[in-house]
């Protein structure tokens, strides 16, 4: 039978937009921190943005008073959050992120109402629990979803046309093995990400300065180990490098810049970017 989904160019790969996207946060500020740039790139593309988060945030705040004037602002945040970024926020409000069925049904059945064509989630590696087990959890309720009938699932299957896991500042990926890439540009939403981030996410100042620099990154990383190297062609401006430098977000790889060499670690190789 003929496939009268695709499409045959010549010149042009075509750009395909997500009706609705989701991404699947662990803490509020989680999506911005890691796909904020993302979010505003595919909602002027004319993406519809669900922000999932799991937990309000205050595992490390210990005293009662402090915990609900922190909770207070960090509400106020994500309804800036939401205003800004006009997207749609669903908090869970969980305690924890222990992995079991009630969260797993949840989220299966959130899926399945909104129906994402394409899932943002932590990666399974995460060093923080709360965004690893999170992502397991993501993991299964979107196999649930997908292929079965668990959590009341009979006639409402949802498969995602596509799942990825995003970088975060407890994930890098040239930590991750076997990393397959996806950079996603976003050099024109790189100082409205930070704005939201600076004027919105008041309580996390002080993560502030780490995550910027984190995303400016000029990781040190033992070059010595490159093995390869891959002739990489500078496009017309130089926004591809430039989003290499800090100014897009990474889902499942990294570029590493070291000085003003390039590198892509894929599995045990160093791919070393030389301009033509
Ligand atoms: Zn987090």
């Amino acid at each position: 039978m003929e496939n009268n989904n695709s499409i045959i160019s010549e010149n042009e790969i075509p750009v395909i937009i997500p009706k609705r996207l989701m991404v699947i946060s662990g803490h509020p500020d989680d999506e911005i921190i890691s796909c904020g740039g993302t979010m505003l790139k595919y909602q002027a593309l004319g993406s519809e943005i669900f922000v999932v988060v799991a937990t309000s945030g205050l595992g490390g705040y210990a005293k009662i008073e402090y915990k609900n004037e922190i909770a207070n602002q960090r509400k106020q945040e994500l309804e800036l959050v939401r205003t800004t970024l006009k997207c749609n926020i669903i908090e869970l409000g969980y305690s924890n992120l222990d992995v079991n069925r009630e969260k797993i049904s949840e989220i299966t059945n959130l899926i399945r109402d909104i129906k994402p064509q394409v899932i943002l989630i932590p990666h399974y590696s995460d060093f923080h629990r709360v965004h690893r087990n999170l992502s397991l959890i993501a993991k299964e309720a979107i196999y649930h979803c997908s292929t079965g009938k668990a959590y009341g699932g009979s006639g409402r299957n949802w498969t995602p046309l596509g799942v990825y896991y995003y970088e975060s500042p407890s994930c890098k990926f040239q930590y991750v093995e076997g990393s397959v890439f996806i950079v996603v540009d976003i050099e024109k939403y790189w100082s409205k990400k930070k704005e939201i981030f600076n004027t919105i996410y008041l309580s996390q100042k002080e993560v502030l300065e780490r995550v910027l620099e984190w995303a400016n990154d000029t990781a040190t990383f033992s070059t010595s180990a490159a093995i390869a190297r891959v002739v990489f062609k500078f496009e017309e401006d130089e926004s591809v490098i430039r989003g290499f430098l800090g100014l897009a977000e990474y889902f499942h790889t990294v570029v590493i810049k070291v000085k003003d060499q390039f590198y892509i670690p894929h599995a045990s190789i160093l791919f070393n970017l030389v301009s033509s």
